[in-house]
């Protein structure tokens, strides 16, 4: 399985080289609506082995949580596509919308619902939690995917 993706002007490209659908779950913290300028965030967990960047990027890096996160954006029109983390090692967390096809992925947790906004309706039975999920019950509502180590995911954007 793979994905491909691009910033909004189409400089910076990305490929993703995953074996099974990776692991992706929407973010309703108030971090990710300033992020994103909208309603939640949603984030692909990719090994960064398995996510190629052609093109020229911009990163910020800056505390949070105790752990340091860099943001990738594309140089000329600031599309924020991924980003790293001290807190997951090895690890890319891709802003999905930017991938081709990400209308046909649906997330499989929905973290900090606590925040979302009053109109997104979840549909019934869909793993949420008002918060941050500890990394066991995180990792295991992700269970079709092989998570041997994962951190919260807050932490993680
Ligand atoms: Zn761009
Ligand atoms: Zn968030």
């Amino acid at each position: 399985m793979g994905f491909t993706g691009q910033c909004r002007c189409g400089r910076v490209h990305l490929q993703l080289r995953t074996e099974t659908l990776a692991p992706l779950y929407a973010c309703h913290c108030l971090d990710c609506q300033r992020w994103s300028g909208s309603a939640f965030a949603l984030h692909m967990l990719c090994s960064a082995q398995a996510v190629d960047v052609s093109g020229d990027t911009l990163s910020y890096s800056h505390a949070h949580d105790g752990q340091i996160s860099t943001q990738y954006a594309c140089g000329t029109c600031f599309t924020r596509l991924f980003n790293e983390t001290t807190a997951a090692p090895g690890m890319r967390v891709v802003r999905a919308g930017v991938l081709d096809g990400a209308e046909r992925l649906t997330p499989m947790a929905h973290i900090w619902v606590a925040r979302k906004q009053s109109w997104v309706s979840l549909p019934e039975g869909i793993a949420q939690w008002p918060q941050s999920p500890t990394p066991e019950a995180f990792a295991s509502a992700l269970s079709e995917q092989t998570l041997t180590s994962t951190p919260p995911p807050a932490a993680l954007d």
